[in-house]
């Protein structure tokens, strides 16, 4: 069925970079022999999903929507597919992104544009552009996202969907081509909140595989789904919904609000006031690290080569003039002027103490409330073209969710209105593995 509707529907949507039916075909099979055999289903068992191509999978395609690695074929497997694959799940292929996960609408994959399944004029946001929009047109049951700055959130807030980035360390990150290390995760897009927690079940804890996965007793993450929120306290803070804010998307969080406070929990405004440096900080944090982790596609090791050069200097500079896009080269030259010597102090070194600032603001604000709320994004789904030209814009418009990388916290969207036909997400950041309170929230509004 899901096959079907991707033949119904991608034309339009452009959710894929590839589709992989024959091997969907034949680990269906798979499925069918070992139910017909009487083995105990996997918790995901014959459940169809589309991953992010930017998590590698052994022997199938892995581009992260990039021509440095648009014939790049892994020879291991992410952690995370793995351990779905064992829990029976079915791959239907891979997603569109932004090149290397940089951007917050999809237009800078070097394929194609994925389209906003509620409306086509429309981005879906990014850089998982490919994993929401897919969720929501029904072209995979559940999918794989990455999230830096945002990522996972914002696109799944801009097609309607659910979507969870994980506290810093809960979800291996092996196999997850690199971005931005300390800020990377990988969570799950999905329809609704509890296939969100049963996929988080299964991806989630301890892996040694990655140097900074947390051994931290991951719980059944169904049981915090009880429909019940009496007496739990959220705070507003009010620097999240400055005067960029569209008014349609401060109505659909005004009224979620009213809901929660109806179903019994406490909401008071509160105040995280280093924010309005959350995105200098993070476009320094996160260009410094990329320019660390490119540099390794130099047209040597894997990946795509520049043809023609006279000598090694010239390959490897040809390799990268060819081989990245405009944005990835803005963003590798950013973080390298940033690291370099004579302004690190300035501005990479600055913007990690400005990062510790921000932590403190959530640590303080999380000594009274359990869950902070917010908009995901100040507006709905723009149109193609309306940021692409202007990257300042592009970048301002993480305002709601790079703080939360920053700080290493989980946070989930979910949705909570519409502006017109575009949907609105509402934004829920918890506590450092308290993933459990974000469903527990996010639950009762289904
Ligand atoms: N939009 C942000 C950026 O361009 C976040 C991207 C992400 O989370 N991968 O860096």
């Amino acid at each position: 069925a899901f096959i079907e509707r991707i033949r119904a529907v991608e034309e339009k949507v452009s959710a894929y970079v590839s589709v992989s039916e024959d091997l969907a075909l034949k680990q269906a099979g798979q499925v069918d022999a070992r139910i017909a055999r009487g083995e105990t289903p996997g918790s995901l068992e014959g459940i169809p999903m589309g991953l992010k191509d930017n998590i590698c999978t052994k022997g199938m395609r892995t581009t992260c929507s990039s021509k440095m690695l648009e014939n790049f074929v892994p020879p291991f497997e992410a952690t995370v597919t793995e351990r779905l694959r064992k829990a029976g799940t079915i791959c239907l292929g891979k997603l569109n992104m932004d090149e290397f996960a940089m951007g917050s609408s999809t237009e800078n994959s070097h394929f194609r544009f994925t389209r906003n399944p509620w409306d086509l004029a429309c981005v879906p946001g990014g850089s998982s552009g490919g994993p929401a929009a897919a969720v929501a047109a029904d072209e995979a049951a559940y999918s794989l996202g990455s999230d830096t700055g945002g990522s996972i959130r914002q696109p799944a807030a801009f097609c309607g969907v659910v979507g969870l980035k994980p506290t810093y360390g809960a979800v291996s990150r092996y196999g997850l081509i690199a971005y931005a290390s300390s800020l990377d995760q990988i969570g799950p897009v999905s329809k609704d909140v509890r296939d969100n927690a049963l996929v988080m079940n299964c991806i989630a804890g301890y892996d040694a595989k990655d140097s900074t996965s947390v051994n931290y007793g991951k719980p059944d993450y169904t049981q915090f789904l009880v429909d019940d929120i009496q007496g739990l306290r959220i705070g507003i803070p009010r620097e999240y919904l400055g005067d960029g804010t569209d008014p349609r998307v401060a109505e659909v969080i005004r009224k979620a609000v009213g809901i929660l406070q109806d179903l019994g929990a406490q909401v008071d405004e509160c105040s995280l006031p280093h924010t309005e440096y959350a995105i200098p900080a993070y476009y320094l944090i996160a260009t410094a690290e990329c320019s660390s982790n490119l540099a390794r596609y130099d047209g040597v090791g894997f990946g795509y080569r520049g043809g023609g050069a006279e000598d090694i200097v010239d390959m490897v500079s040809k390799t990268r003039a060819e081989g990245f896009g405009p944005e990835v080269k803005r963003r590798i030259m950013l973080g390298t002027y940033a690291l370099s010597s004579g302004y690190y102090d300035a501005y990479y070194l600055k913007a990690q103490k400005v990062r510790t600032l921000i932590k403190g603001d959530f640590d303080r604000a999380f000594a009274e409330y359990d869950v902070l709320l917010s908009p995901v994004a100040p507006t709905p789904a723009f149109k193609f073209g309306e940021k692409s030209s202007d990257p300042l814009a592009m970048y301002l418009s993480d305002v709601c969710t790079v703080p939360v990388n920053l700080a290493g916290i989980p946070a989930i969207t979910l949705p909570a209105g519409f502006a017109g036909v575009l949907p609105v997400g509402l934004h829920l950041m918890g506590k450092a593995f308290d993933e459990g309170t974000l469903y527990r929230v996010a639950y009762t509004f289904e």
